[in-house]
């Protein structure tokens, strides 16, 4: 919470670090959901190089002085930030990235919404599907999911879906990357991402954390071209950029339930927002500052 005299009104300060910036939606969102909350704010984006160790402690310094009020964090610093963090809370300790910056009782803490954000979306997508053993804890047969990409969103999915109950293999192109992401969990399984994984998955979820298909790329799609799944599988895409990806039509066009990540998008900023400002914005005027 911002620091104020007892009768001044808040204005949070507010914003994004990473590299590069060009394309973030974050600014709409926040900038929606502090007019949404009736409160004053602004939402910027502090674009800092790769290497920029200096350009990180400087900004994050201004959390630490009340200046700045709340930071989400990007690719690629959601590692580099944590040296300069006095506390990570149990979910980013256990995923070992931070997407979301503020500081309590003059410490800077370090959390992770991506993965509760994931999850939130994930359960309206499943409880929306004609999939009903899929629903949560019902469990009528074992749930089955198989990640695509073992990168940084793939750490916080598999910790999501870990902590949810499902059972998960992990896909990489490079197989000591999955295999590195698989060993912070028990029971998670790696394999190689090549034609023959779909072939032996036996699935009831997929899901791509891979950049494949996002914008300009959007005539490509992490599956083998003519693949067809069961028609029960559900596919839900991180990539939002573009609204549908060739994933998510593809899958659609054989009647299969499928869904990009502008939900989840929507949760992580929303439950960002509301651990610096106490406000729980409303997701519709959220979706609706980004969906033209
Ligand atoms: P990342 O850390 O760079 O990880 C990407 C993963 O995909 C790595 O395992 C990478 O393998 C793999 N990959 C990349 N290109 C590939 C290809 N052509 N074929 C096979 N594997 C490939 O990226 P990230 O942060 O996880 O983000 C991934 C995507 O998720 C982005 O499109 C991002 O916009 C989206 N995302 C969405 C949300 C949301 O809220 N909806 C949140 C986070 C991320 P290599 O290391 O071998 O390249």
């Amino acid at each position: 919470m911002p620091n104020m005299q007892p009768s001044s009104v808040p204005t949070f300060h507010l914003g994004l670090i990473g590299y590069p910036l060009g394309h973030s939606l974050s600014p709409k969102i926040h900038t929606a959901a502090l007019e949404a909350c009736g409160l004053e704010g602004n939402y910027s984006l502090f674009l800092i190089q790769p290497d920029d160790k200096q350009g990180l402690k400087d900004l994050l310094t201004r959390v630490r002085t009340g200046e700045i009020h709340g930071l989400n964090v990007t690719i690629p610093h959601k590692q580099n930030v944590i040296e300069f963090l006095d506390e990570l809370t149990p979910t980013a300790k256990a995923i070992g990235a931070v997407n979301t910056i503020y500081s309590h009782n003059n410490k800077l803490i370090g959390d992770n919404t991506d993965a509760p954000g994931f999850l939130c979306d994930l359960r309206k997508f499943l409880a929306e599907s004609p999939s009903p053993v899929l629903g949560e804890g019902l469990g009528v047969r074992a749930r089955l999911v198989l990640v695509l990409g073992a990168g940084g969103s793939a750490r916080a999915v598999v910790y999501a879906l870990v902590n949810a109950g499902w059972e998960v293999t992990v896909a990489a192109r490079r197989i000591e990357q999955a295999q590195q992401l698989a060993s912070h969990f028990e029971e998670v399984k790696s394999v190689e991402l090549n034609l023959q994984t779909f072939q032996r998955s036996n699935l009831q979820l997929l899901i791509n954390t891979t950049p494949i298909g996002m914008t300009p790329h959007t005539d490509q799609s992490p599956l083998p071209e003519k693949m067809t799944l069961p028609k029960d599988t559900l596919i839900y895409d991180l990539v939002y950029n573009p609204r549908e990806t060739k994933l998510v039509r593809d899958a659609r066009s054989q009647g299969i339930s499928a869904t990009t990540g502008l939900g989840m998008l929507i949760e992580q900023a929303a439950l960002s927002f509301e651990l610096w400002t106490a406000h729980n914005p409303p997701r519709n005027i959220l979706y609706a500052s980004v969906v033209e």
